[in-house]
């Protein structure tokens, strides 16, 4: 079963994680802080096609 996982950047405290694609939840486990960068992964937008 293949679980993609995408990488996310703490604004708050700078913190580093990966989180399933598949979990809703998104917030800091060190923090709690619900505002994150995207560094990796899929984003959730998909209308985005420059050519
Ligand atoms: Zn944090």
């Amino acid at each position: 079963m293949l679980e993609e996982t995408r990488r996310f950047k703490c604004a708050e405290c700078g913190h580093e994680f990966e989180l399933s694609s598949k979990d809703k939840d998104l917030k800091c486990p060190e923090c709690k802080n619900k505002i994150l960068f995207l560094l990796e992964g899929e984003s959730m937008k998909k209308n985005s096609c420059s050519s």
